[in-house]
């Protein structure tokens, strides 16, 4: 069996839809299991009726509209007038509705999950019928049905022998089955979800359970490139990439696999392929138990606005184990994520992400104790098999504050 996962660029539009059923087509349409993400940008449209529903009430009728139309307008591009499509989508939006006008929880995640959940519901409800008319039969999976998690809203655990056991009772292995990514439930049927781009995931978790022979995972890019595209010049297609070096990737910041979807897969050695939806019959790149990564060229990544702390003791002690053990601390109780740290005998030097805003706090403690230099809007590159080189041509024309090399990987602050 294979599990498929195709993602919000895929489905973006009519043709996505139309290129989906063409990919089945071509490579079977049995013993397979689609997971789907929410159509294009519809989770950050999903986004704005959660905040305008909790905080701006009055702009929640034109955020439902937007929704309902996008979505409307694409099942009109397929279906003709009158289908049966029309009054599942209408039975959808109802349903959303519904929650609003009842839901009397003020709690941002629990009613995010409730709400944005619904953009796969809607986009794998479309595709399972677009399919069924051109006679590819399939089974439409509700996957809160499948998957159970705990109630960590939006960073929905996965219980795995509950899904486990579920996977088995729902999913006819000989079949096409049509399921949604991201979307989950707890043990009280509230819908979790498993953290933006965790489609890949569901994908992973799919995989695993029904001892898949492979997770496709399918792009508008050729398969993982030894850089962002968007950010490096001349980048190269990697061909195959052991688990490990994937998940050392994913780890640095390359965002092209969701990092949970590696582990699972790993255990049983499924493999990943990482392919175009525009060249279904390229070969992509693989992600397997394979030795050494192919072409074994170097790997750039990316992490930008990230922020540079510099420290030095004001009492003339050695930034020592006492003196990091109480940064590390505060870093902790204030979630900042360290990237890379550098020290010598009287300076600690931290790169580090602000996603949770602790910044501010942490530095006002850091202030009574230490002499404290933050440089803000600094970028992090993290080179992988790195040669010399490779380094000098990286490193040209930029203004590198920090600069960490091990055997296999240099890690680089920059001010651009
Ligand atoms: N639709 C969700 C998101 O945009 C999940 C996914 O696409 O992986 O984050
Ligand atoms: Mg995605």
């Amino acid at each position: 069996m294979q599990v498929f996962k195709f993602g919000g660029a895929s489905v973006k539009d009519a043709a996505g839809i139309k290129n989906i059923a063409t990919v089945l087509n071509e490579t079977g349409v049995t013993e397979k299991l689609v997971v789907i993400s929410a159509m294009g940008k519809t989770t950050n449209a999903m986004e704005a009726i959660v905040n305008a529903y909790l905080n701006d009430k009055i702009l929640l009728p034109e955020h439902l509209k937007a929704t309902v139309d996008y979505h409307t307008q694409i099942a009109s591009d397929l279906f003709t007038p009158g289908h049966t499509i029309f009054t599942s989508l209408k039975a959808l939006f109802e349903e959303l509705k519904g929650f609003l006008a009842w839901n009397k929880s003020p709690k941002y995640d629990f009613v995010y999950d409730q709400i944005v959940s619904y953009g796969e519901l809607l986009s794998t409800t479309i595709v399972s019928a677009y399919l069924t008319d051109q006679g590819v039969r399939n089974t439409w999976l509700d996957a809160r049905t499948i998957l159970k998690t705990d109630n960590s809203y939006r960073d929905g655990r996965i219980d795995w022998d509950i899904t486990q056991l579920a996977i088995k009772e729902s999913v006819d292995p000989t079949a096409l089955s049509i399921t949604q990514g991201f979307i989950a439930s707890d043990s009280n049927n509230f819908t979790t979800t498993l953290g933006r781009e965790g489609s890949d995931y569901t994908g992973g978790i799919f995989a695993y359970c029904l001892n898949a022979c492979s997770l496709t995972i399918w792009k508008d890019v050729p398969g993982v490139l030894n850089g962002d595209p968007r950010v490096f010049n001349n980048t190269e297609l990697l061909h195959q990439i052991p688990y490990e070096e994937a998940i050392e990737l994913a780890f640095y910041g390359a965002s092209v696999i969701h990092p949970k979807t590696l582990q699972p897969l790993q255990r049983k050695e499924i493999p990943l392929y990482v392919k175009s939806f525009l060249n279904p019959k390229n070969p992509g790149t693989m992600v397997s138990a394979v030795a050494s990564l192919v072409p074994e060229v170097p790997c750039y990544i990316v992490k930008k606005s990230q922020i540079l702390i510099s420290l030095s003791s004001l009492d003339f002690s050695f930034m020592v184990e006492d003196n990091i053990a109480e940064i590390f601390q505060l870093l902790a109780l204030y979630k900042l994520k360290v990237d890379l740290i550098q020290n010598s005998a009287i300076s600690f030097s931290l790169c580090v992400d602000n996603k949770f805003n602790g910044l501010e706090k942490l530095v006002n403690q850091l202030k009574g104790k230490f002499k404290v230099t933050v440089t803000p809007n600094v970028h992090l590159y993290t080179i992988r098999h790195f040669n010399q080189n490779a380094l000098d041509n990286f490193q040209e024309g930029k203004e590198v504050l920090l600069k960490q090399a091990t055997q296999n990987t240099v890690q680089l602050v920059t001010q651009n």
